[in-house]
């Protein structure tokens, strides 16, 4: 995965977007792209269906491939695309129950309306629920949630038993990302993304404070978590500090949702 992560980790959009597309196309992957400017943004996602011949309503496997500004967007977020992608790769070769779309939003740093131009396009009752991928090329610890969306009934299959199988630490808020517009619209989401052991205590006091409606950076002793200097032209913004094994840890845990979700 590190190796697609060199060639999609440019700070030039359309080389990202040429990159992408590639690859896929290395794959047999084959995509769709949709082209239309939403409100204030031109969008651009590319969506690479799963299993079409099952109805019209899909899951949704999501990840933003756009970068910030100035940023070669290495772990936020080529690194999950990356996993995405060999994702998909393993799904293209197994029975499925359900039908997918893995998508590759664009726009995410910008207002994140290249989710919500996908959910406009494909019609909110067609989406039978999400989970987005964001940032999971540092650390070794996956961070799921929001908790509550895991009552879902969709989610019925991410059980205590899966969970205790992998390095999980269940949050009650999301950094925020693409899952935002799902959660607007009330399509069941969820969002797995990847940190330091070390990061988990101040991400959960961050949390804590963040639901109490306090301003985090107003309180002593909390500082940001080391994961965000890997993020939007932080001093770890960087592709040396994308690791091999933390998307590992995240396409396994992944790969083994999408295996107990399909178990007939
Ligand atoms: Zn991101």
């Amino acid at each position: 995965m590190l190796n697609h992560v060199k060639i999609l980790a440019k700070s030039n959009k359309n080389e990202r977007f040429n990159n992408l597309l590639k690859i896929l196309e290395n794959y047999n992957l084959k995509y769709d792209i949709c082209d239309v400017k939403f409100r204030n943004h031109y969008v651009k996602n590319i969506v690479v269906p799963v299993n079409r011949t099952w109805g019209v309503k899909r899951f949704v496997l999501s990840a933003h491939y756009d970068n910030f500004d100035g940023s070669t967007a290495a772990n936020d977020n080529s690194s999950g695309v990356a996993v995405l992608i060999k994702l998909a790769q393993f799904m293209q070769n197994v029975k499925l129950i359900y039908r997918y779309d893995v998508v590759f939003f664009d726009r995410e740093e910008y207002e994140d309306r290249g989710s919500e131009q996908y959910i406009e396009n494909i019609g909110k009752d067609n989406i039978l629920g999400a989970i987005n991928v964001d940032t999971c090329g540092f650390g070794n610890t996956i961070m799921l949630g929001p908790v509550k969306n895991l009552a879902n009934s969709i989610f019925q299959f991410i059980t205590k038993e899966i969970l205790e199988q992998h390095l999980v630490q269940l949050i009650n808020k999301t950094p925020g990302s693409d899952d935002r517009s799902f959660e607007n619209v009330d399509i069941p989401n969820l969002s797995i993304g990847i940190v330091p052991s070390e990061d988990v205590p101040l991400i959960l006091a961050i949390i804590e404070c963040e639901m109490d409606g306090k301003d985090p950076s107003t309180v002593e002793g909390l500082r940001p978590p080391t994961f965000v200097e890997t993020t939007h032209n932080g001093t770890k913004d960087n592709i040396k500090y994308v690791s091999e094994n933390s998307m590992q840890i995240t396409y396994k845990f992944l790969k083994h949702l999408i295996e107990i979700q399909n178990q007939a």
